[in-house]
């Protein structure tokens, strides 16, 4: 990542933004700190030593999430599930000094430049996208607001000028998407209108769950990061490991074929020893899985403390300063847009 981070500045004579958004789906899991959180920490900092870098953005996807949660009780429970979310995230170390964090559905212009950009866009292109493809594999109705999906995200990254955008592989069809609208927006005006967003791909590490599988919370297999002792240990206890280490072969271990090593290879500072002492069958996976529960421990352990320490109102203050500083941005990127489609009226 920071050698890609670091081509993308030499390329630049301008200041970059990073943006990023989440789902508030649930309870924030080591997967999620892995996979999202720990890269955009990086950049959260990078971004205070870096002059070309300005704040990152992180939008908590809340009108994304509806795309596919829209019964009746995940409407209830939207509110709920937002403030939560974004309690974990703060917890999680997003620093409100040094990001700005706001709920998608507060900034209006998103959305309105996400339609207004959906005229510029083919329904042939939009049924081309993969996971769109996949999506209505899996699901049996899938809504309008899902096939817009991609043209929606475009919306919220142009219209918040961010410049780099951290995406796992399967994003980036959708980051295509919104780079073709920003270069058709631009030569539609004559002048850069909309910034064209690069991905920064980071987010291909695969942790499994607790069972071997892959994680998921409708899976059941996560450890969430707010989880007590007495809980997440004995998760890990559980965990599934090599099925083929058994006393018959020696205890030889794979510690490619095992969950537990996949936390390890994310937490551990000693991962040579681990495997080689696994491979070689001195590792007995009790006490790899001992190891794993003290390494685990302070990233749980100061979630925990910054969470408690978290009022509504001070999360509500964060995401009204966020929703302030990105209108902002976005209601100057609307006007441009409407003049250059020719509805932007002087009255
Ligand atoms: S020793 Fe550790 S890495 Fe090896 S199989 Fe057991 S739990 Fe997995």
């Amino acid at each position: 990542m920071e050698e890609q981070i670091k081509n993308l500045l030499d390329k630049s004579e301008e200041q970059q933004k990073v943006m990023t958004g989440m789902r508030p789906t649930g309870k924030m899991h080591l997967g999620h700190l892995v996979a999202v959180l720990k890269p955009y920490l990086e950049l959260q900092e990078l971004s205070v030593l870096e002059d070309k870098l300005t704040n990152p953005s992180f939008m908590i996807a809340d009108i994304h999430s509806i795309t596919t949660r829209n019964a009746k009780d995940d409407f209830r429970t939207a509110e709920s599930r937002m403030l939560e979310f974004t309690k974990d995230l703060i917890a999680s170390g997003v620093d409100p000094n040094k990001s700005t964090i706001y709920a998608q559905s507060t900034v209006p212009e998103h959305l309105e430049i996400g339609y207004l950009l959906s005229n510029l866009v083919s329904v042939g292109r939009l049924e081309r996208n993969p996971t769109y493809k996949d999506w209505i594999q899996k699901l049996k109705s899938p809504t309008a607001s899902l096939f817009l999906y991609p043209v929606l995200q475009a919306g919220d990254i142009l219209s918040n000028d961010g410049t780099i955008i951290p995406v796992g592989q399967d994003q980036l069809p959708h980051l295509e998407i919104s780079r073709e609208i920003a270069r058709k927006v631009n030569d539609i005006a004559g002048y850069e209108l909309f910034r064209v967003p690069n991905g920064l791909e980071i987010l291909n590490e695969v942790m499994l769950g607790t069972d071997g599988q892959k994680m998921g919370k409708s899976a059941g297999n996560t450890i969430d990061l707010g989880e007590s002792d007495k809980s997440y240990q004995k998760k890990i206890r559980k965990m599934v490991t090599d099925p083929e280490k058994t006393e018959g072969n020696d205890y030889v271990g794979h510690p490619e074929i095992c969950s537990v090593y996949t936390y390890q290879m994310f937490f551990s500072q000693d991962l040579m020893r681990i495997e080689e002492e696994c491979r070689e069958g001195s590792l007995l996976c009790g006490n790899c899985k001992k190891g794993l529960e003290t390494i685990i421990a302070p990233y749980i352990k100061s979630f925990r403390d910054r969470r408690a320490n978290l009022s509504d109102k001070m999360v509500y203050d964060v995401l009204k300063e966020g929703q302030k500083k990105t209108r902002e941005i976005a209601s100057k990127k609307l006007d441009g847009l409407k003049s250059m489609m020719g509805i932007k009226y002087h009255f």
